[in-house]
């Protein structure tokens, strides 16, 4: 409250001033943003005064606008009173600080807000650092094991890529300032420009997109603009594998196109047949393909050259979802494969963190006859012509994390990304190896081995032991592992991607871990343990579960708790035990007290 006060006395204050110098301001009320009009014989004037008292204003066609935030203070509203003075000729003024508020009556909150306990109870910094690292002990993070998320590329996020977001000297740079004051991220965005278009041999780049998402949605923009260009405005269906991502026809429909989906063989990759036959069907219409390559069925396609010549033969334009290009980068590219148009998701390939939902960055990719199509900003060098209008209200994105993969890219070099990509599908292959005697790997290639991740298929416990894959996923916990991607894409099976930056020894226990929780399914497939009552069934198991004097499972406290011998050294207690996960996502409202 008192910093949206402060902020509103420096605004209304700047306000009084402007209005004294003679200013005809836009809006009778405002809240942090004050805006006014401004003759455009003063533009050329404003804009070397402003320069040459190094201060950046907002200023559109016929109108400068400036806000404030929580790090002005007096100061700064006397430094803007004077350089507008010195616009019109007139003595400097500095007005008394206004603290008569200028937001309408109606608008002003009454109702109280931050009223839940939490906001009042740590008065202390002891006490706000203890609950903060208690809620940080019940989460399970890469500090404590790896975290083998298929489909999500939880690879290892190193200090010395993150550590310039901290230096003042880019975390401050606000995203609209002149090209000629930004000459560091200026270089760094045109080196790592310069480094994903080789990497994915496409030649034009918009870093906008601030997720994979958003970039599918940003190429397929592009890919309606060539069409619309071309008078092929009719082209607006989009073919989609079954194997794809949600994200793929969720972003087609977005952008105003209808999916049309193309199955898969009994080994997980494109009905070739299938999609021959749409692609005909679908010939006068048909805008393109959504492909990802290798699959999230964790395979490379054998028939990718195939899939994407189809397509062009029928008049489309191939997108290629890059989200698995760790599996890519160094041995080959979209381009390649026969892409027209792809995004990078540098939140999973190229080292930014990604853990609890961002920030990310969805740079999309295309060949040089699609890069006028490419999203334009008008802060940007296309501004004025762009085609498809800025879909980020920032020229680059999420700039700040770019520094990141840029770091990334630099350190490892060409030899280093490609021996990332071979550990990556290396470290894939021997899990999947060593657990071959133990689980089924439900999709491999022709050769036998898998790309960057596998899926392990768990539905036959279902018949044999009553097992659930979730059940699996909930005893890795007592073992001290995150679960892998369970059901997805496959119901009833878990998704694996260990990443290159896992050594082996880790994967060793990882992979200890699944074949003693297969010993554990055996035992109820053979009668020896109990179908509901089991080591599966309950986990995961708490401190306070087997602390309990009412303890009565039928296998003993140190079983649930240390099943193999090296857990007890580091071991990780869940907070709580069993929730039934279908009636949390059913039920989204917290039945605790409101935060809001
Ligand atoms: C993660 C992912 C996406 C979506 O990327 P976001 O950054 O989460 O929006 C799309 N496709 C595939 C195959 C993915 O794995």
């Amino acid at each position: 409250m008192a910093i949206a006060q402060q902020i509103h006395q420096l605004t209304g204050t700047l306000a009084v001033g402007l209005k004294q110098l003679g200013f005809k301001l836009l809006h009778d009320s405002h809240f942090d943003t004050v805006s006014f009009a401004l003759d455009a014989s003063m533009r050329d004037k404003l804009l070397n005064l402003s320069v040459q008292k190094e201060i950046n204003i907002n200023f559109a066609d016929a109108y400068v606008s400036i806000s404030f935030d929580e790090t002005k203070n007096e100061s700064d509203v006397k430094a803007l009173l004077s350089l507008f003075s010195d616009l019109i000729g007139a003595k400097a003024i500095m007005p008394d600080l206004n603290s008569k508020t200028t937001i309408p009556q109606q608008l002003q909150r009454t109702s109280d807000f931050l009223t839940a306990t939490v906001f009042k109870k740590y008065r202390t910094e002891h006490e706000l650092m203890r609950y903060i690292k208690k809620l940080e002990r019940k989460d399970i993070s890469l500090t404590h094991s790896m975290i083998s998320l298929g489909s999500c590329t939880m690879k290892l996020n190193s200090a010395t890529s993150m550590f310039a977001l901290s230096w003042p000297e880019f975390a401050n740079v606000h995203p609209f300032v002149p090209e000629n004051q930004s000459e560091g991220y200026n270089k760094v965005i045109a080196e790592l420009s310069e480094a994903l278009c080789k990497i994915t041999g496409f030649d034009a780049i918009s870093l906008q997109p601030n997720s994979g998402a958003t970039g599918e949605y940003a190429g397929l923009l592009t890919i309606r603009a060539y069409h619309k260009k071309n008078n092929q405005a009719q082209r607006n269906i989009i073919l989609i594998p079954a194997s794809a991502h949600g994200t793929n026809p969720a972003s087609a429909i977005v952008a105003g196109f209808e999916t049309v989906t193309i199955s898969c063989d009994a080994t997980g990759n494109i009905n070739v047949q299938d999609l021959q036959e749409k692609a005909l069907q679908y010939e006068s219409v048909l805008a393109g393909l959504m492909v990802t390559y290798p699959s999230t069925h964790g395979v490379f396609e054998d028939d990718i050259l195939t899939v994407t010549q189809t397509i062009h033969n029928h008049g489309g334009l191939v997108y290629m979802d890059g989200a698995n290009m760790n599996a890519q980068v160094g041995l080959t590219n979209p381009v390649s494969i026969g892409a027209d148009v792809c995004h990078l998701n540098l939140h999973k390939t190229f080292g930014i963190p990604h853990g609890g939902g961002g920030p990310g960055v969805g740079p999309v990719l295309a060949k040089a006859f699609l890069a006028e199509f490419l999203p334009g900003h008008p802060y940007a060098a296309n501004g004025k012509k762009m085609v498809v209008k800025a879909i980020a209200s920032a020229p680059y994105g999420n700039a700040n994390v770019l520094l990141i993969s840029h770091a990334y890219i630099k350190l490892l070099g060409e030899t280093g990304l490609t021996k990332s990509t071979q550990m990556a599908i290396l470290n894939a292959n021997y899990i999947a190896k060593r657990l071959k005697d133990f689980y089924q790997t439900l999709y491999v290639g022709k050769n036998g081995f898998v790309a960057h991740e596998l899926i392990l298929d768990c539905r036959e416990f279902k018949k044999t032991a009553e097992i659930e894959v979730i059940d699996i996923a909930k005893r890795l916990m007592d073992y001290g592992f995150h679960a892998p991607t369970v059901s997805f894409p496959v119901p009833g099976t878990l998704m694996i991607e260990p990443t290159e930056s896992e050594s082996v020894e880790e994967l060793d226990r990882f992979i200890e871990a699944m074949i003693e929780i297969r010993k554990e399914i055996k035992e109820i497939e053979d009668g020896k343990a109990d179908k509901k009552i089991n080591l599966l069934k309950n986990a995961p198991h708490t401190q306070s579960l087997l602390i309990s004097d009412s303890y009565d499972y039928p296998y003993s406290r140190e079983r649930a708790a240390f099943p193999l011998e090296w857990i007890a050294e580091n071991k990780f207690w869940p907070s709580v035990s069993r929730i039934n996960d279908a009636l949390g996502d059913r039920n989204l409202v917290c039945s605790c007290n409101s935060v809001f």
